[in-house]
């Protein structure tokens, strides 16, 4: 198929970002970039599709580099409890569901709630359907009676399992617990399935991404995508990082050119008290939960190691992360570790990971939707979202957004990133916060020139110039992937 030529004139192409470099002119190819700037454009020969974009600044697409992707597709099939404040308005949710087999929910907020239902508050709304609702973190869950039947089928360690004083179960679920219950999710129809994921990718399309690091934690959902993937219905560029558990999918994963590495958890949330700190929270006992110990992590940088693979690591408070990376040390150093998440980190650790070539994958709306932060790790908030820090001491940095948790927006997460952290010391610029969302490797290289993918996003302000506070509102109005108009607001 020979894809359009096209030239975007009168506007501000920006091919890199640090330092900004522009040109007022581009045009491209059979996918890919041929001129740059309004003289080199000028004296193109040829049927050229010319878009006077009156002064609207262009970027390279950018890069979600940590999304649920396929739960962030399907999400609008199940309810949604974000934004809930009260309990009785939960249980209204769940009473007017209509899911059959487990009544299934997501989103939900303690830190904004009244107070959150019982098992057998959930029982009575569900008319004995079982019902699962995670928190907004992933990290922690309310079932109801039947549903935590379901979880008597496995060897859960109690502790996962929340009990009252009398030791009956609140409802309350955690982390490992989460996962098993996620198995009995009931899933889209394949051909629904398919459609969402379709449906899903426009709406990125629409918020100027063109490649993903997908954390994939569900067979189904993982070979669904590859498949679409591999027919070329999904247009984006997709890097899977995947849990233990699929590692049979390897072999398809790589012929299908779409992995990256393992994804293994080594502790929780900070909003679910389960990330694993140094020392106790500050408004709960407990140091939270390490999920895995250095000789795991060994282990998993051992295989990941023989396999050429890269791994992602989800290590959240601070000894999670020092215990990352003193196993990376212990390895003697790996060039394809990310920390996902990176939340807490003192300086010592920074310059590690530094020097030890980590990188850390940090999600800016985070330091937004954490209010609660203070409250929970006391005088330790310094240490809590340091992307300043982080690039200061030499740290590569990428950005996701976790999404279903957060919104996939990347302009909601420049405008965390540089004006919207709790804590103002560890903003960074805006140069710096786009480089965050560029591919993997493409820090300080000119992703626009000539010979490279016409992969671009036309905005309707200038990043750059239209002030930290409004960065929320930048609209796409084209998104360009490999030299096709896949998005255009008009
Ligand atoms: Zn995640």
């Amino acid at each position: 198929m020979s894809r359009p030529a096209v030239v975007l004139t009168g506007c501000r192409v920006y091919t890199s970002f640090n330092p900004p470099k522009t040109y007022d002119a581009i045009a491209w190819k059979d996918g890919f970039v041929v001129g740059l700037g309004s003289e080199e454009v000028g004296a193109l020969s040829g049927d050229w599709k010319v878009f006077n974009m009156a002064g609207k600044a262009v970027i390279p697409a950018m890069t979600d580099h940590h999304i649920h992707f396929v739960e962030y597709a399907v999400a609008d099939e199940y309810i949604d409890l974000r934004g809930v404040r009260t309990k009785a308005e939960l249980l209204t949710r769940v009473r007017m569901s209509k899911q059959g087999g487990m009544v299934y929910g997501a989103g939900w907020d303690d830190s904004i709630m009244d107070s959150i239902p019982s098992a057998s508050d959930l029982e009575s709304a569900s008319g004995g359907r079982p019902v699962f609702l995670e928190r907004v973190c992933g990290h922690l869950g309310l079932a109801s009676t039947s549903a935590l039947k379901i979880l008597q089928r496995y060897d859960v360690n109690p502790f996962l399992v929340d009990r009252d004083g009398g030791g009956n179960p609140t409802g309350v679920v955690r982390e490992r617990a989460v996962e098993l219950l996620r198995r009995h999710i009931p899933k889209p129809a394949p051909d629904r399935l398919r459609a969402l994921i379709l449906k899903g990718q426009e709406r990125l399309f629409s918020y100027g991404l063109g490649g993903l690091d997908i954390i994939a934690m569900d067979g189904e959902y993982l070979k669904t995508l590859t498949m679409l993937k591999v027919k070329k219905d999904v247009r984006m560029d997709i890097r899977f990082f995947i849990v233990p558990e699929l590692m049979e999918s390897l072999p398809a994963l790589r012929e299908a050119g779409v992995l990256a590495g393992l994804k293994v958890f080594v502790d929780g949330s900070l909003g679910g008290g389960t990330a694993a700190l140094r020392q106790p929270y500050s408004d709960r006992p407990g140091r939270g939960l390490l999920r895995e110990s250095r000789s795991s992590i060994l282990k998993y940088l051992e295989i990941c190691d023989s396999l050429g693979l890269e791994i992602a690591f989800h290590a959240i408070g601070d000894e999670a992360v020092q215990t990352v990376l003193d196993s990376v040390e212990d390895y003697g150093g790996f060039k394809g570790v990310r920390i996902e998440h990176a939340s807490m980190m003192d300086d010592e650790m920074i310059e590690r990971a530094a020097r030890l070539g980590v990188t850390l994958s940090v999600q800016p709306m985070f330091a937004v939707s954490d209010r609660w932060l203070r409250e929970r790790v006391g005088e330790r908030f310094w240490m809590c979202y340091r992307w300043k820090s982080m690039l200061e001491k030499g740290c590569s940095v990428v950005a996701g957004s976790d999404a279903p948790v957060e919104t996939p927006n990347p302009f909601h997460g420049l405008w965390a990133a540089v004006h919207g952290h709790i804590n103002p010391d560890e903003r960074v610029d805006i140069t710096q916060a786009l480089e965050m969302y560029l591919p993997k490797g493409a820090t300080g290289k000119e992703l626009l020139a000539r010979g490279c993918k016409a992969s671009l996003v036309a905005l309707d302000r200038d990043p750059l110039t239209c002030g930290p506070e409004n960065l929320k509102d930048v609209r796409v109005v084209m998104t360009v992937k490999d030299g096709e108009i896949v998005y255009s607001s008009s």
